[in-house]
């Protein structure tokens, strides 16, 4: 996994390892050795197979660290603790390792064009894992649900996709994204490129405690893997890389007002959003907010589920443009409407901005803002900045 000097290293957490000598005895490779002090993983012969990750009874062996230069066996051996992740610097992440494969980094780079700066993850956000699994190591995950979002008479195909990863661990965070490796080759006779898919279930699963995750995925005319997926039966094998993404994530600051802004697909990381907050800290004194734009209520993605989310926990605004009879309504004319409520949560250090769906929305969505703070004497560009550079304003758009 070298990629511009970066080594993601495997390493053994000596606090919480109780040298039982299973990862050992498991490694097919002999990449575990000890001492009296320590069980360590030696960087130049591990090879990233995960064949000890789920024989370790502790956790301890689950454990990445993203490194310029390995960790050598006399520095893990001496180790009482692990050392901290170091900071490193890659490009316009600026010290956030979303991806270490160059094709998704430009895909999240592109995605992220829209912050107007380096993303900041926000403070209290857990710390993600990322780049677990790489096309030639890719996680195999099984297709145990697919089914349609969208009405049956809607222009869009949009479906929600369950994956499970069986035994092989696929941690994951809220907001974060993984990779699809569509099968076959592309007009060049080279395998096609991996494509980025929101998580929209929790961290904990789709259910707690299952190993699955979900997506929320559109039919494009055309499209070479949003087809594959959305034709995929139960039972089907998928090759997935990621996770990725390390600062479009959720705080975990029960304090934190969360106002979310989606278009279609966009909605995937919010979905995974209400979950958590459901689950995890259903009392917080922060709030939810969710504007969501679409045609029309049928071509809604999740539009049952959200309606039972209780309005004490989320606020649903749904726009809609096309509904013949009533005027068309964007997210921005919403985001303008509301203007009093917004303004005085733009006020408030424990507001965090979420921006997710088409490319397109970016620049109305943002002139509303505008909007909303000159009516209040804020200025939106100074917001904006202060926001973006503590880790409380995202833009993940495609
Ligand atoms: C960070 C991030 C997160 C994302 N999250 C999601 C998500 O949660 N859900 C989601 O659905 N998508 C998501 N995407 C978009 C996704 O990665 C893909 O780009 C999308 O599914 C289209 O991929 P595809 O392989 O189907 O289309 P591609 O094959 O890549 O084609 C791209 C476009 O070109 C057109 N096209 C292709 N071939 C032809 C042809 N022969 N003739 C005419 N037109 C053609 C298609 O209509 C399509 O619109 C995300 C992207 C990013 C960057
Ligand atoms: S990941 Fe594989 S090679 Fe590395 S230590 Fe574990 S079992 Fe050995
Ligand atoms: S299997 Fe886990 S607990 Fe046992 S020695 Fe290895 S890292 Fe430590």
């Amino acid at each position: 996994m070298h990629v511009e000097g970066l080594l993601k290293q495997h390493v053994i957490d000596p606090e919480i390892c109780i040298r039982c000598n299973t990862c050992e005895e498991t490694c097919p490779i002999d990449a575990v050795t000890h001492d009296d002090n320590n069980y360590v993983v030696n960087a130049e012969i591990c090879n990233y197979c995960m064949d000890c990750i789920s024989p370790c009874p502790t956790g301890a062996i689950d454990n990445w660290r993203v490194v310029s230069k390995a960790y050598s066996l006399e520095e893990q051996f001496s180790w009482s603790d692990l050392p901290a992740q170091e900071e490193i610097a890659s490009g316009e992440a600026g010290g956030a390792i979303e991806a270490l494969e160059d094709d998704v980094g430009a895909l999240l780079e592109e995605a992220r064009k829209g912050l107007g700066g380096k993303p900041v993850a926000p403070a209290s956000a857990s710390k993600p894992t990322v780049n677990l699994y790489n096309r030639g190591k890719p996680a195999k995950a099984t297709i145990t649900g697919n089914f349609r979002l969208t009405h049956a008479e809607a222009d869009s195909d949009v479906r929600h996709i369950i994956l499970d990863f069986g035994d092989q661990p696929f941690p994951v965070l809220e907001g974060q994204s993984i990779g699809i490796i569509p099968p076959g080759l592309n007009a060049e006779g080279k395998p096609h490129a991996a494509r980025l898919y929101s998580i929209a279930s929790a961290r904990d699963g789709e259910k707690p405690n299952a190993n699955n995750l979900s997506l929320t995925v559109k039919r494009e005319d055309k499209g070479v893997c949003s087809n594959y997926l959305c034709d995929l039966p139960r039972g089907a094998k998928v090759e997935i890389t990621g996770p990725f993404g390390a600062t479009f994530l959720i705080p975990n600051d029960p304090a934190s007002n969360i106002l979310m802004i989606c278009t279609g697909t966009g909605s995937a990381p919010f979905r995974g959003f209400t979950e958590r907050r459901r689950r995890a800290m259903p009392e917080a004194a922060g709030h939810l907010l969710l504007f969501f734009g679409a045609r029309r209520p049928e071509e809604l993605p999740y539009f049952g589920p959200l309606q039972k989310v209780p309005e004490k926990l989320l606020t649903r605004h749904f726009c809609y443009s096309r509904v013949p009879g009533e005027p068309r309504t964007y997210v921005q004319d919403r985001i303008r409407s509301e203007g009093a409520r917004l303004s005085a949560l733009l006020n408030n250090s424990h507001t965090h901005i979420y921006i997710c769906g088409l490319k397109g929305m970016e620049s109305g969505v943002d002139e509303a803002f505008a909007d909303v703070c000159r009516h209040a004497s804020l200025d939106w560009a100074t917001l904006k900045a202060t926001m973006r550079e503590s880790g409380r304003y995202h833009v993940e758009t495609y």
